[in-house]
């Protein structure tokens, strides 16, 4: 069974993450989207409302499994025996950013980071815009999945 990690803050989860969770869903078996939560950060949404996003958007995908965790990236995959991480590329600046985490990844656990691309008409959302427009009283839905309401 061919299974990979898509890890992510997920802060909210946007149309973009779900087009790429669908992307890989295609590819892989399972997809565990893992659901980063990094005691220095400071998030939006409680770790449970981001993982509560994403289970209710796939819940009829049964290839998505839904995971929080803390820690490394590569530390985690290695629990999960999971050796394929999956990204999505906006721009090459997503790219340059990637590349230096995935040659990282792979000289810790020979982990491999397969990329997909976005579509132009999801390149330019990230979870950082829909946080402004939700704290500026904008309307955010036309980004987000049906599950990100509250
Ligand atoms: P992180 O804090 O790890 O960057 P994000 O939740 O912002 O977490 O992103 C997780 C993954 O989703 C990253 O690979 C990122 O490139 C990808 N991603 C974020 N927004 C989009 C989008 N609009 N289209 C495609 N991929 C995206």
């Amino acid at each position: 069974m061919k299974k990979a990690i898509f890890p992510g803050s997920f802060d909210p989860l946007t149309l973009g993450h779900c087009e790429i969770i669908e992307k890989a869903t295609q590819i892989f078996d399972e997809l565990i989207v893992s659901v980063g939560n990094n005691y220095e950060k400071k998030y939006k949404f409680t770790l449970d409302k981001r993982l509560e996003f994403i289970s209710s958007e796939f819940k009829n995908n049964p290839k998505v499994i839904v995971k929080s965790y803390d820690g490394l990236t590569a530390e985690f995959c290695k629990k999960m025996n999971v050796n394929h991480i999956v990204r999505g590329l906006r721009n090459p600046a997503d790219f340059e950013f990637e590349k230096k985490i995935a040659l990282f990844n792979n000289s810790l656990e020979k982990i491999e980071t397969i990329f997909f691309l976005t579509s132009p008409n999801y390149a330019f959302i990230s979870s950082s815009i829909v946080r402004e427009i939700i704290d500026n009283n904008g309307d955010y839905r036309k980004f987000v999945p049906k599950s990100v309401s509250f």
